[in-house]
């Protein structure tokens, strides 16, 4: 058997394998359809595994002013997130003891963790809720498992599943992986802010969080904080103002929750 005859048996056999888990999915918020060729429940194991293993690796903050605070700020969270969009969710917030470290992060299967090197940029709970929404979008936009997906679908067919544009079309040119970072990023904020408006937190305080970044790190893209990997601060901030109108609306629609429903 030639390579080639065996390149087409590998592909063939795996054929079934994908089609049976692969499926489209519909991002929360944006309504962008994404592919997802990965078990979301085994994202979600070796996510609590990873926790897990983070928990045993950094020490964990005693500070019960921290640890109220960023449970106070992830329950009101919590309560947006619809249950489908973070599946066998048992939320856990956890504060580490790293005051170097500027660094939050979310997992599948509801788990939540900040470094204390973040209460240097974050002034109040708007701001850290703006800081964990981003986060938590990352996980009901399944980020980690599209980008399985696109190495799966690279391996098996030699070819990117991933929206081509007419300019990409034209040159041949394939979406690099960090365009594809930088998208990933991009929506992260707009679902970030949204769902930090329906859950009452103030939108605006989702820019003035990075405009403090800035200050913090002297406008410099620093590895460790948290927006390694995204576009740049005056580019987010942009982005953000585009969408703070929607945002705003949830944000007041929010407050007016608890009201009793008046029918006339
Ligand atoms: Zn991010």
């Amino acid at each position: 058997m030639t390579r080639r005859m065996k390149a087409h048996v590998r592909h063939f056999l795996l054929l079934p394998f994908i089609l049976l888990l692969g499926g489209c999915y519909s991002v929360p918020v944006t309504g962008r359809t994404a592919l997802n060729l990965v078990s979301d429940k085994e994202v979600t194991k070796m996510s609590i595994a990873a926790f897990n293993d983070m928990k045993g690796h950094f020490p964990i903050s005693r500070d019960q002013e921290r640890i109220d605070q960023l449970r106070r700020v992830g329950e009101r969270l919590e309560r947006v997130i619809p249950w489908w969009d973070m599946p066998d969710a048992d939320w856990e917030f956890v504060v580490f003891d790293v005051p170097q470290e500027i660094n939050a992060f979310a997992m599948a299967g509801g788990k939540v963790g900040i470094f204390t090197g973040l209460f240097k940029v974050v002034q109040n709970d708007d701001q850290l809720a703006s800081v964990l929404a981003h986060e938590i979008a990352h996980v009901t936009a399944k980020h980690v498992q599209e980008r399985l997906s696109r190495e799966m679908a690279k391996e098996t067919f030699g070819v990117v599943i991933a929206p081509v544009t007419l300019v990409q079309q034209a040159t041949g040119a394939t979406k690099s992986d960090l365009t594809f970072d930088r998208d990933k990023e991009r929506e992260a904020d707009h679902i970030g802010m949204i769902y930090m408006a329906e859950a009452g937190f103030n939108p605006q305080e989702a820019i003035k969080v990075l405009e403090r970044l800035e200050e913090v790190t002297g406008g410099q893209t620093v590895q460790q904080a948290f927006l390694s990997n995204h576009p740049s601060t005056p580019e987010r901030i942009q982005n953000l103002t585009d969408e703070l109108p929607k945002a705003m609306i949830a944000y007041e629609q929010s407050k007016h929750q608890a009201a009793p429903t008046i029918i006339k």
